[in-house]
């Protein structure tokens, strides 16, 4: 057959996976051909050790032209358009049609859904802002920090709780601690709820031995950053330094194509990430097309959604990648997603707890967490080696 194209919507983390899988098993025949706005590419987690100081940008962003070297063609524009019958995709580039499309464009961050908090907050999940926290974090010298999730679903549901966890290791380190409350406030009702009551536990427990105060089932409604107020749907709280989460929601053009369900992701089959017509029935709606990473939504047994994390997005590029090389090679599929997921529990001083389990079991997920380990630290940086396999090796 003569080469084929396959045109990766969006180089994150699962993007660049997909991408990087499918070159190494298609021949050099078939373009693989990524389309993303941005010049850059970081990993969320990095975003962490910016605020601490632990990491500096420019060791965490790399440059996109690099890809290149590895026969990957990245094409910076804006996707404004995907029709997933014809396979084509309207950029502000220009329009281009491939074989195969893999729809990898994360959650877009929604700071303006809440009133005042583009203005007062320091977005956590800005890297340029997680950045600027750590001069915010040294000037503080006395006060109360809030963490503050403004919506579910968001991405990685530990990176709060670790955020609150970094920065009370950090004030004792800094000699502030004794001077210094740290609150957390979501509207979530335990921690990190899919993986169930007992890791939830676990973690309210980790925020107690370190005497964060968390405040559950608190929905924001607004900030007022002259007073420095919260205002939730019951009651008020006040801060002096904020860090936020913002609201997520799923890319704009994806709702223009029709392919975002009620719930606002693309709904797609658990095990083939397949875009689905019918999330009862399974039946697939556009054969071939998928959707994977944050912009996918994965309805398991106890009908949570899988969470968002870049670990699932990399075990769904991954899974995606060797079906397209199959249907391109004619061969049978090799294999489909089991649900087999993890995630490191930075607490500070060096340490992270690894949560592990099967979210496809029945009837719900099965997911165990350990004791924070220096060994579970060192794993969770070693997911840093990513950016030098993809750009530097
Ligand atoms: C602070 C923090 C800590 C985290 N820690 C962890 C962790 O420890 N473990 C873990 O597994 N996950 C973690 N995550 C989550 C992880 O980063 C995401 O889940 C992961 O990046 C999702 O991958 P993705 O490919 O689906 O989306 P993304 O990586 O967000 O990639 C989507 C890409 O699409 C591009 N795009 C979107 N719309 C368009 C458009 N219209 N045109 C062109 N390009 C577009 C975007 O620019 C982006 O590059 C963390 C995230 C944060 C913020």
């Amino acid at each position: 057959m003569s080469g084929q194209t396959v045109l990766i919507l969006g180089g994150g983390w699962g993007g660049l996976t997909a991408a990087h899988h499918l070159r190494g098993l298609l021949s050099a025949e078939h373009r693989v051909v990524v389309i993303e706005r941005s010049t850059t590419f970081s990993l969320g987690l990095s975003n962490l050790g910016l605020m601490t100081g632990e990491r500096l940008l420019p060791n965490v962003r790399r440059d996109m032209t690099k890809l290149k070297r590895d026969g990957i063609e990245w094409i910076q524009a804006e996707i404004r358009g995907v029709d997933p019958v014809a396979r084509t995709v309207d950029t502000d580039s220009g329009v281009l049609s491939g074989d195969h499309i893999v729809i990898a464009l994360g959650a877009d961050l929604a700071p303006e859904s809440t009133p005042g908090f583009t203005d007062s907050a320091h977005n956590l999940y800005d890297i340029e802002e997680a950045a600027g926290l750590h001069a915010e974090l040294r000037r503080l010298e006395a006060g109360r920090i809030v963490v503050l999730v403004a919506g579910a679903p968001y991405r990685c549901p530990a990176a709060p709780y670790e955020a609150a966890m970094l920065i009370e290791a950090w004030t004792r380190e800094n000699g502030t601690r004794d001077q210094i409350e740290i609150d957390l406030y979501t509207p979530e009702s335990i921690p990190m709820a899919v993986a169930g009551p007992a890791v939830g536990q676990a973690l309210c427990s980790m925020l107690d031995e370190r005497g964060i105060v968390h405040h559950f089932e608190q929905q924001v409604t607004a900030i007022d950053g002259t007073s420095r107020t919260l205002r939730f749907e019951n009651g008020e709280a006040s801060y002096d330094l904020l860090i936020g989460i913002p609201a997520h929601r799923a890319p704009a053009v994806l709702q223009e194509a029709g392919v975002v369900a009620a719930g606002g992701y693309v709904p797609v089959h658990p095990q083939t990430l397949e875009i689905l017509l019918d999330v009862d029935t399974l039946e697939v709606q556009y054969p071939g097309v998928y959707a994977i990473g944050d912009v996918a939504a994965i309805r398991l047994l106890n009908s949570a959604l899988l969470p968002k994390a870049g670990v699932f997005a990399e075990a769904e590029a991954q899974v995606v990648a060797a079906a397209i090389a199959a249907e391109i090679d004619n061969e049978p599929r090799p294999s489909v997603y089991d649900g087999h997921g993890f995630c490191y529990v930075d607490v500070g001083d060096g340490l992270a707890a690894h949560g592990s389990g099967n979210f496809y079991a029945y009837p719900g997920p099965r997911i165990n967490l350990t004791e924070p380990s220096a060994t579970g630290r060192r794993a969770k940086l070693e997911y840093e080696q990513l950016l030098d396999t993809w750009f530097d090796a």
